[in-house]
């Protein structure tokens, strides 16, 4: 239902969780956020409201700069913890939000679970992170995740928008449209993703919106967007006129 994702010299944790509380009003069942930290994914969720998933972040301190974070409004799979994004690959590499649906999910969980990989909710969207899992070489270069990304596009249909980390990949966020609104915020040395201009509009009035058929790579350098064959398009975003 919501998306929100940060990376640049902020605390990840509190932009997605201000993020989240924007996009409250969109309704939702549960929540989470995944964030890069040592070289590892953590991914926190909870059942519920906001409070909850707060609740359990307070627990410990986490002073990453790049995660993802999304409200659920369940359509595949009851609305629990276990059901809530981010989900991950099997070996945690991979963190992933989606808004919309996967509507070839059952052929791809079948075809991905026949090679291996072992299904722990009973969403649409895990087949996204198993699918880049699956898609990504043994040992990563630059740009193979991306490419991996792309790829994984590639198999699925239906309308969605998504956000994507991957722990090998500490400085880049990766998502992707179809059919399900993302936007993108620029910063000074920071960059937002987002499905709605709300979650971004107190850092910057910046904005990029993406459109069907785009992907987009976030570092603390700049966004980068291509089109799902992955040709560059040169893209500048506009400045909103929003008063708050
Ligand atoms: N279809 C996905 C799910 O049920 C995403 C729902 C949403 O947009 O919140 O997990």
């Amino acid at each position: 239902c919501g998306i929100v994702g940060y990376i640049g010299t902020q605390t990840a944790t509190d932009i997605l969780i201000g993020g989240l509380e924007r996009l409250e009003y969109r309704g939702y069942d549960s929540a989470g956020i995944a964030t890069v930290l040592e070289g590892k994914i953590e991914c926190t969720r909870a059942k519920g409201k906001l409070h909850n998933l707060r609740e359990k972040l307070e627990r410990e301190v986490n002073p990453s700069q790049i995660g993802i974070g999304h409200t659920r409004w369940a359509t595949h799979g009851k609305p629990e913890e276990h059901n809530a994004h981010p989900h991950m690959d099997a070996g945690g590499r991979i963190a992933v939000v989606q808004n919309g649906i996967i509507e070839n999910y059952q052929e791809l969980r079948e075809e991905l679970s026949d090679k291996g990989y072992q299904f722990v909710s009973e969403t649409d969207t895990e087949v996204i992170p198993h699918l880049i899992a699956h898609l990504l070489p043994q040992n990563p270069q630059y740009d193979d995740f991306l490419q991996a990304m792309q790829k994984a596009i590639h198999r699925l249909n239906g309308a969605f928008a998504i956000a994507v980390i991957c722990a090998d990949y500490p400085d880049e966020i990766i998502v992707a449209r179809n059919q399900a609104p993302l936007i993108i915020g620029f910063g000074q040395g920071e960059f937002f993703c987002a499905s709605d201009v709300t979650a971004v509009v107190s850092h910057t009035h910046a904005v990029l919106s993406l459109e069907n058929g785009e992907i987009a790579r976030l570092t603390p350098l700049g966004v980068e967007v291509y089109d799902f064959d992955l040709k560059r398009l040169r893209k500048l975003p506009r400045t909103l006129d929003w008063n708050l």
